[in-house]
């Protein structure tokens, strides 16, 4: 088997009804979801040379979820930050696939290593149907994961990555996670 597509995508930037979505904002407002996503989402994207999707953020989840089963990548990620008070670093796979896992598990350590958060690990999450919670991981037909990189609401998780040099590293900690877990059983 040959090496996987990859697809990076960008949370949030617009809602159903067309209007800006930021996401998550920083306690002082200053700071928003999508506009550090992007950032992270583009220095990952470049160091894998993979696509990158919703840089601009003209989709909305929907729009997102309809591009990603349009295409013919093997995998995709979508890129977020955390809110509700805690700190630390977690992404979410669908229940079930061993290659989801995997990435996950990748992805969590090594944000957690580069920017010196908590980790707080690869996480399932179903809704009260038994199906994956998230839209974008139930939704879409290739491998997906969403990466929760860290909380904006967090002061020192937010010093850690509202710098372009914070971005890179969390982003180039995405892509060398990516890197390692999907290529793992190849020859290289
Ligand atoms: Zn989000």
């Amino acid at each position: 088997m040959g090496k996987k597509k990859i697809c990076i995508c960008v949370g949030h930037g617009r809602n159903a009804w067309g209007r800006y979505d930021p996401g998550a904002v920083s306690k002082d407002g200053s700071y928003h979801e999508h506009k550090i996503a992007r950032k992270i989402a583009k220095y990952a994207a470049d160091y894998l040379g993979c696509d990158l999707m919703n840089y601009d953020g003209r989709l909305c989840l929907s729009g997102r979820i309809k591009a990603v089963n349009a295409g013919s990548w093997d995998f995709v990620a979508d890129i977020h930050l955390n809110a509700g008070g805690g700190t630390g670093t977690e992404v979410y796979y669908y229940h079930g696939s061993p290659t989801g896992k995997r990435a996950a598990d990748e992805i969590c350590k090594s944000i957690s290593q580069a920017l010196g958060v908590r980790n707080r690990g690869a996480k399932v999450r179903l809704n009260s149907a038994g199906r994956d919670y998230f839209g974008f991981i139930r939704q879409t037909r290739p491998c997906a994961i969403l990466v929760e990189t860290v909380f904006i609401d967090s002061d020192s998780d937010l010093a850690k990555i509202k710098t372009e040099e914070g971005c890179k590293k969390c982003g180039i900690a995405i892509g060398k996670a990516l890197e390692k877990a999907l290529n793992e059983g190849n020859a290289k």
